[in-house]
């Protein structure tokens, strides 16, 4: 296992566990299953493990495992904050202390507050009194690290990033999504403030392993490396220095014994130009399932009505690429719930975007055609009740 360091110092394994896809068994956790992988995990150097307060029943089923070994100390934790519920300090130290009860801890090292998608989020936070709380949280010990977890646009990653002195941050960031959400922009602004960057969706929730197309594969077959798809999608990101930690939701013994294996062996910097031409053509391949031809370059933004056009054509494409529900649950989160929505529909036609796209992108007409497709009546109608929740006042 190879180790990069967090702002203290303290080592982190590469590979870190990710905790919410452990097999089910009943209605609860196959512990016996869990603890086994999570132990070979151990065995093999991997010291993070990140969890939630929503994964169900994670935080209670490694609390419980890491007692049994005794392993509490010479382990990290990360857990979240589940900032979007929470409407008063009092409720921050509701979800907090339920927490380390579940965990069966008195401290937590990495405490991100959860999927924040809009500096707004963080706004709020700030005016219940969260700074101060985090002050005190970190004073007693029981907080060691500060950070959250991301998945709105570059933009709003950026404002949050430096409003805060933060001691960690966690993007949604793979060789295909390298422009999306936070994106390179986001994970290079993060390095440079001294912040370490841990990575979630490295292969895409498993979709860049088994959902690549036949001529994805093909591409991949043909060079030399005779790497697996999962390990193409991990050396790329083990290649740039600017990565801490790379989370995988292990579930089987033989991914926890493949994703420690390329831990041990992958180099920052590995990677050669045929490596990066390869990648760059299993992308084209995948993306030929796309409907419309964004590069996510951005020159078409900012528009002044406030459309996250890349956004937007992400999510229509992600409908074709993975499924409708992925396209429209990621519209929905991503563009509908920030306080200032992004919707396509918000577009007036005033063109000033299409005169700076390099793809010659019919912008205002497929906006259009995106809004339509990732947006019918149910999910309206759904967006708007999640909207009124989020964004209502004094909510506690
Ligand atoms: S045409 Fe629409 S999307 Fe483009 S800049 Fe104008 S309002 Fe924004
Ligand atoms: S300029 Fe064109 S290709 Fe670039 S993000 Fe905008 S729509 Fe996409």
């Amino acid at each position: 296992m190879q180790y990069r360091k967090d702002k203290g110092g303290s080592e982190l394994s590469v590979l870190g566990y990710g905790c919410m896809r452990f097999t089910k068994k009943g209605s609860g956790i196959d512990m016996d299953k869990a603890e086994r992988e999570i132990m070979a995990a151990y065995e093999a150097g991997v010291n993070y493990f990140d969890t939630a307060y929503v994964y169900s029943g994670s935080e209670a089923a490694i609390g419980e495992i890491f007692e049994r070994n005794h392993i509490r100390e010479k382990i990290k934790i990360a857990t979240k904050l589940p900032q979007y519920l929470i409407g008063s300090r009092a409720a921050i130290d509701k979800y907090f202390n339920e927490e380390l009860s579940r965990l069966r801890t008195d401290y937590v090292d990495y405490y991100l507050m959860h999927h924040m998608t809009d500096v707004a989020m963080w706004e709020k936070l700030k005016k219940i009194g969260i700074l101060d709380w985090i002050a005190e949280k970190k004073r007693s010990g029981a907080i060691r690290n500060i950070g959250f977890s991301y998945h709105g646009n570059t933009d709003n990653f950026l404002k949050i990033l430096s409003d805060y002195d933060w001691d960690i941050c966690q993007i949604q960031y793979n060789y295909f999504d390298e422009f999306s959400q936070a994106g390179v922009d986001g994970l290079r602004a993060a390095a440079a403030k001294g912040v370490p960057v841990v990575i979630m969706e490295p292969l895409r929730g498993g979709k860049l392993v088994n959902m690549l197309p036949d001529a994805a594969k093909k591409v991949m077959r043909g060079s030399e490396r005779g790497w697996s798809a999962a390990e193409w999608g991990l050396r790329w990101l083990y290649n740039q220095p600017e990565v801490t930690v790379v989370l995988s939701g292990m579930n089987s013994l033989e991914m926890v014994r493949e994703n420690c294996r390329v831990a041990d062996e992958a180099r920052v910097g590995e990677f050669t130009e045929s490596d990066f031409k390869t990648l760059a053509e299993v992308s084209a391949k995948i993306r030929e399932k796309e409907k419309v031809g964004c590069t996510g370059c951005r020159y078409c933004m900012p528009c002044p009505k406030g459309v996250d056009i890349p956004g937007a054509f992400r999510c229509y494409n992600t409908m074709y690429i993975e499924s409708k529900a992925a396209g429209r649950f990621q519209y929905a989160q991503t563009v509908g719930l920030t306080k200032e929505p992004a919707f396509a529909s918000q577009c007036v036609g005033c063109g000033k975007c299409e005169q700076h796209c390099p793809q010659n992108i019919p912008i205002r007409e497929k906006l259009k055609e995106a809004d339509r497709a990732l947006r019918p009546l149910p999910y309206k109608a759904g967006i708007q009740i999640a909207r009124r929740f989020m964004f209502r006042k004094g909510r506690g």
